[in-house]
């Protein structure tokens, strides 16, 4: 199996999130029909979940004069790409271990494929967002982790078993504080949501309690504090992506999520790093991008699913 990043008919994507699930028909230029929320049904014993997302695409298809011809899902969570199968979804636990694309597939009639939530971001931009006509990009999400794809060559990298592209669990400082996965010293320890709250206590405490979107404000009305941590934020997260380049020599990094909302203040320390470490030759034609797809790459990025 692979996937393809061009979508050359109207296809539903959908996009399954812990709290909510996001669907739309998808047309060949990217471009969503009908776009639907809802709350998710992922925390309910299965088949919650799957008789959830026929119910959204048989909806779609009611309402919309189109034909589409597959459905794409993307899943927070970690994917047996092979199986077809979620491995592990802490915030998804109606999905895992069983047997979502198939039973909806059989159900439907239609070709269903199922990907990683980060993977889908990431082709959604390319497709028709920020990495549009980019065949080597790195796709970053900074929210609560810090998430990445990379696509390479025209298609997903994803490794041995079907993993691979955790750029958040990039180690930048073998001393540094404690990770989620076990390690320490992950970039995702400094930047991810817990370590932007452990910077704001050492380094401005007046702003702890403070939401993201808020200090972003504060930064670009030149609170010296708030541009202070998104220096730190671009800063840290340029060490590790120069690292990246060097690996990877892509021509887009894309950088998306809540944390990105925080523009120049945060693009333009990142790309003061990145002009530092990485190779100067892999620096000529490269673009470090904000994402444009917002919430709903994920969605366009499912639509355009296809097995090969
Ligand atoms: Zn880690």
């Amino acid at each position: 199996m692979n996937i393809l990043v061009k979508n050359e008919s109207y296809s539903i994507g959908i996009d399954v999130g812990g709290s909510r699930v996001k669907a739309a028909i998808v047309a060949p230029d990217g471009t969503l029909i009908g776009q639907v929320i809802e709350k998710s049904r992922v925390v309910d014993p299965y088949p919650a979940a799957r008789d959830q997302l026929i119910s959204i695409v048989e909806g779609l298809i009611s309402t919309s004069s189109t034909r589409p011809t597959s459905v794409g899902i993307g899943v927070a969570g970690l994917m047996d790409v092979s199986n077809r199968i979620v491995l592990a979804a802490p915030n998804c636990p109606g999905v895992v271990g069983v047997p979502l694309a198939d039973d909806i597939e059989k159900l439907l009639g239609l070709p269903v494929e199922i990907e990683n939530d980060a993977n889908v971001m990431a082709l959604g931009e390319g497709a028709s967002g920020a990495a549009r006509g980019s065949r080597h990009y790195v796709a970053v999400t900074l929210g609560t982790g810090v998430g990445g794809a990379i696509i390479t060559d025209g298609k997903l990298f994803r490794g041995s078993t079907g993993g691979g592209s955790e750029i958040g669990h990039i180690c930048i400082d073998p001393n540094g504080p404690r990770c989620g996965c076990g390690s320490n010293g992950c970039l995702e320890a400094f930047i991810g949501l817990k370590g932007i709250s452990v910077w704001l206590r050492r380094n401005a405490n007046h702003m702890k309690n403070l939401h993201l979107p808020r200090i972003s404000e504060m930064a670009m009305e030149g609170d010296p504090d708030a541009i202070k941590l998104f220096e730190w934020v671009g800063t840290t997260l340029g060490v590790a992506l120069a690292g990246v380049i060097n690996l990877l020599n892509p021509d887009t990094i894309v950088v998306g999520g809540g944390t990105a909302s925080a523009g120049p203040m945060l693009f333009d320390p990142l790309r003061e790093e990145i002009a530092r470490r990485a190779f100067k030759v892999y620096q000529t034609k490269l673009r470090i991008v904000p994402a444009t797809l917002g919430n709903w790459a994920g969605v366009v990025g499912a639509g355009g699913l296809r097995r090969s």
